[in-house]
């Protein structure tokens, strides 16, 4: 089969060749016979079949129609996957979770199609769907950005926004030759443990969220101008004000805050408005 199917650039269909790299995978993801597990993307298995003997049970949400026929034979023997032919973005996650996990805790492990990382990855995490952990391949530069901590160069809106629901590991290097189609760049698979709860107390999540879009925005900008520009009942005085209240520089950038730091501002910004 693998040689008859065509893969679909339109789905970032690289698929693993080498066995070691989805073992690996799913060695360093924690994941045990406890755990339910949520795959985005199984092409044609191997990851699903390194996790079948490992996981308590895994649904596995695929796009390609024409994946379907073959992944249900090659599902076959193992009586605790199941496949959904979907969209992830269109995916009820709060009912396909409730339905099918509903009393076990559930972790995410995928190698995920690269054309939509960002928007699988604030889906997972912004739906607050308890997930124990997240584990997935991506491009190795978006693995260094969401692995970044404030001040180094990576460091970006997504990175201090994760660092809300959850720590994330960087577990290792995958190069373009493991994978079918070769990819131009090589993958990294990192691991995002979730909070259960959050580490700190957030006012207004929302605004937290908006704070940390802004800050980036204009990336050059001294936070108090990036904020002010963007909220406008505050001068760049009153930000500055808010900055040196928290101890921070009234010319500090934004690259330069921790997620704690960011939602510090945010719970001002909220007492203050
Ligand atoms: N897990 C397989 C492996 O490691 O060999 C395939 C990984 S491949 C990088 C990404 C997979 O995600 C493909 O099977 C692709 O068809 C699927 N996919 C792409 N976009 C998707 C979407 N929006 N929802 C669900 N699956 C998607």
């Amino acid at each position: 089969m693998s040689e008859q199917f065509h893969k679909k650039k339109q789905y970032g269909q690289n698929f693993l060749t080498n066995p070691a790299i989805p073992q690996r995978i799913v060695k360093e993801s924690g994941i045990d016979e406890t755990c339910g597990v949520l795959e985005i993307g199984p092409g044609l298995g191997a990851l699903t079949l390194q996790l079948a003997p490992v996981a308590k049970k895994i649904v596995a949400v695929e796009i390609d129609h024409e994946l379907i026929d073959p992944l249900t034979e090659i599902f076959a023997p193992y009586p605790n996957i199941s496949l959904v032919e979907n969209d992830i973005m269109k995916v009820d996650l709060e009912a396909l979770l409730s339905e099918r996990f509903p009393d076990m805790p559930v972790c995410v492990c995928a190698n995920l199609p690269y054309y939509i990382t960002t928007p699988i990855l604030m889906k997972l995490l912004e739906g607050k769907h308890g997930f124990r952990s997240i584990t997935v391949m991506v491009q190795k530069e978006v693995a260094e950005r969401l692995c970044s901590k404030s001040g180094e160069d990576g460091y970006g809106a997504i990175t201090a926004s994760i660092g809300y629901y959850g720590k994330v590991k960087r577990l290792f290097t995958v190069t373009a030759g493991n994978f079918s189609p070769k990819p131009k760049v090589d993958s990294a698979v990192i691991r995002i443990d979730l909070y259960e709860k959050p580490i700190f107390h957030v006012e207004n999540e929302e605004l937290l969220f908006e704070v940390i879009k802004a800050a980036f925005l204009q990336r050059r900008k001294t936070l108090s101008n990036a904020l002010a520009a963007y909220f406008p009942a505050f001068t760049k005085e009153d930000i500055g004000d808010i900055l040196v209240s928290l101890g921070l520089r009234a010319d500090i950038r934004g690259e330069m805050l921790s997620t704690q730091q960011f939602a510090l501002v945010a719970n001002e910004i909220e007492k203050r408005k």
